[in-house]
Formats: structure tokens, sequence, C-alpha cells
């Protein structure tokens, strides 16, 4: 991805939307709220996690005594799954498996990361923000995710990317362009073309889009 892309999401709680970088920040506006109004309720801790793959990420909130499992299989579900790789957690001082509670990886601010697939591996980075006492009936939620990135069609500029060639050193094409590549393109028409997804697998192994959250799944729609 050559050009600068800009990454926002909308907030869970009141639909605003803000860049990457303000989220995580706007998002415990929130939280600190909640953390006030279940104090009476025998609240249990949840923490604040965000996911990061470059201008990609996911803010979660998890409930600290699921196991990291529960983080494995959200993230298989909404980035990752295409055919049944095998994932760990991973930190470079310490080990992480998946029967670990998500409070006793996420206590410190530490940062780990997650991969899929030991072949085509897939990493993303976990980081913990903050934890809260809350009364939740879910043990994950997702609070914002990136909205579709404005990913151009590289043949015309003029419309979204709707699929990528991964032959054609990863160009991307719109609807009509793709047909045109077709002709030019013998792997293209073949197996080399993928579609655009919102995930940091997209154009890898068989990877066509995730299982939950698909309204934010597809390609950028111009404002
Ligand atoms: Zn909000
Ligand atoms: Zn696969
Ligand atoms: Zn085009
Ligand atoms: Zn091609």
């Amino acid at each position: 991805m050559e050009e600068e892309l800009n990454s926002e999401g909308k907030c869970l709680f009141c639909n605003e939307t803000f860049s990457q970088k303000e989220m995580g920040k706007h998002l415990a506006t929130h939280l600190k709220k909640m953390e006030k109004e279940d104090s009476k309720k025998m609240p249990e801790t949840f923490c604040h996690i965000v996911v990061e793959a470059d201008v990609m990420f996911l803010h979660l909130l998890v409930k600290g005594n699921a196991t990291m499992k529960k983080i494995d299989t959200f993230l298989r579900k909404v980035w990752l799954e295409c055919c049944g790789h095998l994932s760990g957690f991973g930190h470079k001082d310490f080990k992480i498996s998946m029967t670990h509670k998500v409070l006793d990886v996420f206590e410190t601010k530490v940062k780990i990361y997650h991969d899929y697939d030991y072949g085509s591996t897939t990493r993303v980075f976990l980081k913990g923000v903050k934890n809260y006492q809350l009364k939740l009936k879910e043990d994950i939620v997702l609070l914002s995710r990136n909205e579709p990135l404005k990913l151009m069609c590289s043949k015309c500029g003029k419309q979204a990317a709707v699929n990528i060639c991964t032959v054609c050193d990863w160009s991307f094409y719109c609807e009509s362009c793709s047909i045109q590549h077709e002709k030019e393109c013998g792997d293209f028409s073949d197996y080399a073309n993928m579609p655009v997804v919102n995930s940091p697998r997209m154009g890898v192994c068989g990877y066509e889009g995730g299982q939950i959250d698909t309204e934010r799944d597809g390609i950028y729609q111009k404002k």
C-alpha cells in the first residue's frame, strides 16, 4: 500500500467517528462512566485490549477470567480464518498458552502478538489498554473497528478496488478493470483473484472475509 491510508472507526456507544490514534482515549471516557454506574452491581474485571495490524484495528473489551482461546476464536472469526490453520499468542520474554486467563496476560500494559498460520503467517499485535470493573453479559465486546480503508483501483484510480491480483504485485482492481485484467492475466481468472476485505489476511491463502461484523468487512464506500 503506497499511499498513506487514513484509518478511522466508529465508537460502539455513541456511533461517532474517531481516528485510529484517538479511539482508545475516546472509549476510555465511556468505560470510566460505565465503571461508576456498575460499581454496586458486583462487577467483574474486563480488559480493554487494542489489536492492531498496521492501519487496521480492533478495540475489544474482554472478561478478565475468560481464557486466551476466547480472543483467538474472536480474531479468527473477524479477521483470519481461511482453512483452519494453527495459531498462537507470543511475547519475547514469556510463554502464553490458550488456557491462560486474559487478566493474567494483560495485567500490565504488555504488548503481545498473535500468529495465525505458521506457513503464510498473519501477525497482529495486542496491547492491554486498561482494566475496568464492569457488569456485562458478554465475555467479549467489539468496541470499535476500522472502517474499510480507502483502497482504490490501481488501474483507473477512480473506483474503489474490489479485487486483488496476488500474482501481479498485489495490484488492486475495480469491477470493470477486473474484467480487463482477466484478459491480460491468465492467473487472475484462474486462482490469483482475491476479494478486497477489511482484514490483515486479505489476499493470503484462501481468505475471503470474516464471519462476524460482516457489514464492515466490505470495500471502501465513497462518502
Ligand atoms: Zn463514543
Ligand atoms: Zn488457509
Ligand atoms: Zn478501475
Ligand atoms: Zn494479474
